[in-house]
């Protein structure tokens, strides 16, 4: 079964509104097995409007419409979804009555254009609004199913949940389930090419995906019920993680910081964090994990060379030797918060971040220490393809990150330092 939707409002051609109702309802559409092969959005313009529905209802089954369901005469989706269907809209006592009893409770008045919004198509099913005024509908119409849901996304969400998937479910022959295997330090093309094969596979399907130095891939499945497609993601699931090995984090977990918050919890282990250029987004990320408090207790950002010996104890010689951007000097900072918060695992950024380059360092250096009782590692990253700076402090701090995991996982985490400026 395909489905099309169709935002309605200049205020999302205009970009005023970021159109969030059509990524949910393609996610939710997607849950349910029903593929979505177009959306399209469109203003508050009759024609325009009444030409995206004839479109949409000659190449899809099902059409969903949100928004233009108010009072005022701009509104005008379920008038302009009707007339193409030719469908008329009659008056739904009920939802009248509901619209009245919203007034009355919210101590309003309610004006006779909110009237409109109790005007159901003839035949249709009405979807209750528990959360507004508006009411949506259904109406079905020579195999051609059309449902309107409110624009605003507090009152269309949990209609669609209650009543939409109620009115869509009968209507679906398959479901489909899709897992994600998460994957870090591997660069996007060389992923692709290490699985190559498998990204031919027709049931499931898998879609690579790259996102600010990491990579997804993810595989979808589809069957008549969850847990036959379930069984057909399993063994692809397990080829991608034998094949991507020790750079697989986690499959349908939701962010690296995730994984490494659940390791150092399954390992009762701790990690304290000294960052420069990543300026505390190691441990922010960290801690906006909850139950992050059990495995991470201190932060420290330490940007100037000053607070990197004041507050780490970096060496002064360290710093003067070799800069505040460098392996060596990253190292001494893992090593000084470990110590100092008496972490089992000490982990560092410095770099250069941008725009302008540091120590005559080129834009793009970094390095990224960890301190544990195995010895202390480092990486030195370089990102000098890059310039922008949220781009080099995001993946240096998923670098960090990765350090940890690999620590906790036994995988090799970087350089091995050795002491030879002290
Ligand atoms: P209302 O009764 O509030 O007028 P409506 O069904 O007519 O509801 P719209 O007028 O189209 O809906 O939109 C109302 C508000 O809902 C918009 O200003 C916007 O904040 C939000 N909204 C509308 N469409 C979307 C969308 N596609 N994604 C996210 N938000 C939206
Ligand atoms: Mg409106």
């Amino acid at each position: 079964m395909i489905a099309e939707i169709l935002a309605v409002g200049t205020e999302l051609l205009l970009g005023d509104v970021h159109d969030t109702n059509s990524t949910y309802l393609s996610q939710q559409l997607a849950q349910m097995g029903i593929s979505v092969c177009h959306r399209q959005t469109v203003g508050d313009n009759p024609v325009r409007l009444r030409a995206a529905i004839r479109l949409a209802l000659s190449r899809a089954d099902v059409v969903i419409l949100c928004g233009g369901l108010g009072p005022t005469p701009d509104d005008l989706t379920k008038e302009c979804a009707c007339e193409e269907l030719g469908v008329p809209l009659v008056l739904h006592e009920e939802s009248l009555s509901r619209i009245r009893g919203y007034f009355e409770r919210s101590g309003r008045v309610m004006s006779d254009n909110n009237q409109k919004q109790a005007m159901m198509p003839e035949g249709g099913v009405v979807f209750r609004n528990d959360h507004g005024t508006a009411p949506g509908c259904a109406v079905a119409k020579d195999g051609k199913h059309l449902l309107i849901f409110p624009g605003p996304p507090r009152e269309l969400k949990p209609m669609f949940e209650q009543a939409g998937k109620a009115y869509l479910r009968p209507l679906c022959d398959a479901v489909l389930r899709s897992h994600t295997v998460r994957v870090f330090g591997l660069g996007e093309s060389a992923a692709a090419a290490m699985v190559a094969p498998l990204l031919d596979s027709e049931n499931p399907t898998v879609a690579p995906y790259a996102k600010a130095g990491e990579m997804y891939f993810r595989v979808t499945a589809k069957a008549h019920t969850a847990d036959e497609a379930d069984a057909l993601c399993a063994p692809m699931l397990e080829e991608l993680c034998r094949t991507l090995g020790s750079a697989v984090y986690g499959v349908d977990v939701p962010s690296l910081e995730q994984a490494v918050v659940t390791g150092l919890a399954d390992a009762h282990k701790t990690v304290a964090t000294a960052e420069s250029c990543t300026g505390g987004l190691v441990s922010e990320r960290l801690t906006s994990v909850s139950g992050a408090s059990a495995v991470f207790s201190t932060g420290v950002c330490a940007y100037s060379g000053e607070a990197k010996e004041a507050l780490l104890g970096v060496p002064h010689d360290v710093i003067a030797q070799t800069g505040t951007v460098s392996a060596d000097t990253a190292v001494w900072m893992a090593r000084g918060v470990r110590a100092r918060a008496n972490a089992d695992i000490g982990v560092s950024v410095t770099g250069s971040a941008g725009p302008t380059p540091c120590e005559g360092k080129p834009v793009g250096t970094v390095f990224v220490a960890l301190s544990a009782e195995e010895g202390d590692f480092v990486r030195a990253l370089n990102l000098t393809h890059r310039t922008d700076r949220d781009y080099i402090r995001t993946v240096a701090a998923s670098h960090a990150l990765d350090m940890v995991r690999k620590a906790l996982g036994g995988d090799p985490v970087g350089e091995r330092y050795e002491d030879h400026c002290e």
